[in-house]
């Protein structure tokens, strides 16, 4: 993969520009396609922003959120707009398959393939890009990438509430390990430039619905399972826990990480059932590497202490097969003490 500075040149001249993201898509997602967008149109290209499914409630706020194409409801527009690009920006994920429907359509366009990303491993099918594990979020790449293109002056307080959206929804709002002195530098920066703060985190994080409240309360008494042995909490939630509180896929958006904020939790594992397979999420506290779990168990990956995979099995043999390996796989055990 060649440096992301080698497509300053072709950025010169006017070009039909293509960006997308990955399949579910949260703050940093949505948040960095659209600055990339906002950004890259200010400057004469022609850009065409995708999201592979609908975008969360949470998001809808955005500025220009309605300029997104959601692939599942326009797909042979968006199609075609891919056909024609001269660039494709892949943001926030790094191997085709992550956009689920996508990926055969991204594997045979003719466009040049870039790539902004921090998940560990990226696929060798980006001709330029960046690829930074240790940055907190992509939206903190983007903003390097608009900083090297010597764009700063073109943020304005619209890509500025998109960049803070991920940066804040991506570091836990500032807490976790990635989150650095660059990454504060981005937001003394973005307040400079006028961005308000507040409001984000309240669209953001106090905007949920009674059900969703009630639902959280009903799972953390009736679902959270702890091993305080391996350091584990474990949460399964069947089909008919989400029908009967009439949750979506949104509501459950950080669920996973309540068991770690119990003391002596480093592992937790939310197990969804979804209607199509089995959902798995995982998150950790300090040097406890999940995305090794959701990589060699459960098809999937991630980062060191965040990440997903799935299984095609049953929801009642998935988790009692996570059951049956957790004793050789937790914080702890003998056998990851010695990997
Ligand atoms: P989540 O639990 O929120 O679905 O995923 C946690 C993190 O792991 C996210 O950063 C997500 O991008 C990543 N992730 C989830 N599933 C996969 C997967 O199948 N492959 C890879 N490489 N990363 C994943
Ligand atoms: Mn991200």
């Amino acid at each position: 993969m060649k440096s992301i500075q080698d497509i300053f040149p072709l950025l010169q001249t006017p070009k039909k520009i293509w960006i997308t993201t990955h399949y579910k898509p949260d703050g940093d997602a949505i948040g960095s396609i659209l600055a990339l967008s906002l950004y890259l149109r200010k400057l004469g290209h022609t850009v065409t922003t995708v999201s592979p499914c609908d975008i969360p409630d949470f998001l809808g706020w955005l500025p220009e959120i309605s300029t997104v194409y959601n692939y599942e409801a326009e797909s042979s527009k968006v199609l075609a707009l891919l056909q024609e690009a001269d660039l494709i920006f892949g943001l926030d994920f790094n191997a085709f398959h992550r956009t689920k429907h996508l990926d055969k359509a991204l594997a045979t366009a003719k466009g040049i393939k870039v790539l902004i990303d921090h998940h560990l491993e990226p696929a060798p099918v980006w001709e330029y890009g960046v690829s930074d594990p240790n940055k907190s979020s992509t939206c903190e790449m983007v903003y390097d990438f608009i900083n090297l293109h010597g764009g700063n002056a073109q943020i304005d307080t619209d890509i500025a509430a998109c960049l803070y959206t991920g940066l804040m929804t991506d570091t836990g709002s500032f807490r976790f390990p990635a989150t650095t002195a660059s990454s504060h530098l981005m937001v003394a920066d973005l307040q400079q430039k006028g961005l308000i703060h507040s409001p984000i985190h309240e669209a953001i994080y106090d905007s949920w619905s009674p059900a969703r409240m009630r639902f959280l309360g009903y799972i953390l008494l009736e679902k959270m399972e702890l091993y305080p042995d391996m350091h584990t909490g474990i949460i399964c939630i069947s089909k008919k826990d989400i029908k009967q509180f009439q949750v979506n896929t949104g509501d459950m958006e950080g669920l996973v990480n309540y068991p770690l904020s119990i003391q002596n939790i480093k592992f937790s594992v939310l197990i969804t059932e979804q209607t199509d397979e089995i959902k798995l999420s995982f998150r950790s506290k300090g040097n406890f590497d999940v995305s090794h779990i959701a990589r060699t168990y459960f098809q999937g990956g991630g980062h060191f202490n965040a990440a997903g995979g799935r299984s095609s099995e049953s929801f009642e043999k998935t988790i009692a097969y996570f059951k049956k390996i957790l004793p050789d796989i937790h914080p702890g055990s003998i056998t990851l003490q010695t990997d």
